[in-house]
């Protein structure tokens, strides 16, 4: 087969078994004869999707019964509106956002257009290379809710555990590290993540949210915009990404069947001290972007010490199957987005090549 490591921050790479169930379903789902592209969502099956997925979801993270699982569309970026449009507005209340990297900075922006939006805290002049200390959090009293972004992709950072903010609702943006470890979810009021990285395809976005906050949805909001159209109609008032919320199933299936997320973290965990052992070795030619107590078991970031040895470095790596290792552009550099379904093998490889790339090239 001529897979490639694929080291992208989303789409990323996916569990070879849940390819492979998604290939033999693909023609025609057995028993039913329709391709899950083909099948209606208002199918048993479609229906049985969407049960199991949450059956799973509650069981990886210990899901307390008070909140729903919903499944939309418009990615993380529309939760960065519907967030305040649904638990700001008619509030009068703010706001607040801890900013650690490009996407709180995004998150905050949109809330700022629904209402009173308060920076609690803005790594921006630390080049969003380090987390905020709880000192440093400047909460609203009476806060309608707290917004952070457990793992941000870009900078490669990472919350070890959650703020601490008081009895303000905590939001989190956990698009790039859900379900990558356990959370203490009875700490969130909502929790958001984009599949597309740790969770299955490009199509759904999964909102876990805590129940009493659904009751803030006002009235007079677009349908589709509120949170109870979903949890009201078993996020089936539309219609859903049927293939897309199929392959998250088989994706949480494959995480059960793995031990769950204390074996994810473990194994997570192994796999980013693999490569961060190479940064802290060869610290003058590999520079970490993230302060090591912040470091990112998702995305491992760094820069090399010029543009041209880091085309080089993109270059030979792409040649011998390490893909996608390209930094964003507004950090440049190297990121390894090394998620869940990132077999260790390719960590192993990638190491393997850091090591040999930095021997030649120090030469
Ligand atoms: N938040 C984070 C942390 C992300 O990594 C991303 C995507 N890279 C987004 C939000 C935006 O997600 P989407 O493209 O699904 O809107």
């Amino acid at each position: 087969m001529d897979r490639v490591y694929n080291f992208s921050p989303g789409p990323a790479v996916l569990p070879l078994s849940v390819l492979k169930q998604a290939q033999a379903d693909l023609l025609s789902l057995p028993g039913i004869g329709i391709s899950p592209l083909e099948i209606s969502h208002r199918s048993d099956w479609f229906e049985g999707v969407l049960a199991e997925t949450t059956s799973n979801l509650r069981k990886l993270l210990q899901l307390p019964d008070n909140y729903s699982v919903l499944y939309m569309q418009g990615g993380a970026r529309l939760q960065f509106s519907m967030i305040p449009m649904n638990l700001l507005r008619g509030t009068g209340g703010t706001a607040d956002y801890i900013v650690t990297g490009t996407w709180g900075a995004k998150a905050l922006e949109e809330a700022g257009r629904e209402g009173q939006a308060h920076v609690a805290y803005n790594g921006k002049s630390h080049n969003y290379s380090r987390l905020p200390q709880p000192s440093e959090l400047q909460l609203s009293p009476g806060a309608a809710y707290v917004h952070f972004t457990s793992n941000e992709t870009i900078q490669g950072v990472q919350f070890q555990q959650e703020p601490e903010v008081g009895d303000a609702p905590l939001v989190c943006d956990a698009s790039s590290d859900f379900l990558c470890r356990p959370l203490p979810m009875s700490k969130y009021g909502l929790i958001y993540a984009c599949a597309q990285k740790n969770l299955g395809p490009a199509g759904v976005t999964l909102v876990i949210i805590r129940n009493d906050l659904l009751e803030r949805t006002p009235a007079d909001l677009h349908s589709m915009l509120r949170y109870t159209e979903y949890s009201e109609n078993n996020s089936l008032a539309n219609t859903p990404p049927v293939f897309a919320c199929y392959v998250v199933m088989l994706v949480t299936r494959w995480l059960l069947e793995h031990g769950g997320l204390t074996k994810m973290e473990e194994r997570n965990r192994a796999k980013a001290a693999l490569l961060y052992q190479v940064l802290d070795e060869y610290e003058d030619f590999y520079q970490g972007h993230a302060d090591p107590a912040c470091r990112s078991t998702m995305n491992v970031t760094f820069r090399l010490p010029s543009d041209e040895l880091t085309k080089r470095f993109v270059k030979e790596a792409a040649a011998q199957g390490l893909r996608e290792l390209k930094g964003h552009r507004s950090v440049g550099g190297i990121r390894a987005s090394i998620y869940n379904a990132m077999p260790l093998d390719g960590v192993e490889k990638l190491r393997e090549f850091m090591l040999e790339f930095a021997a030649v090239a120090k030469v």
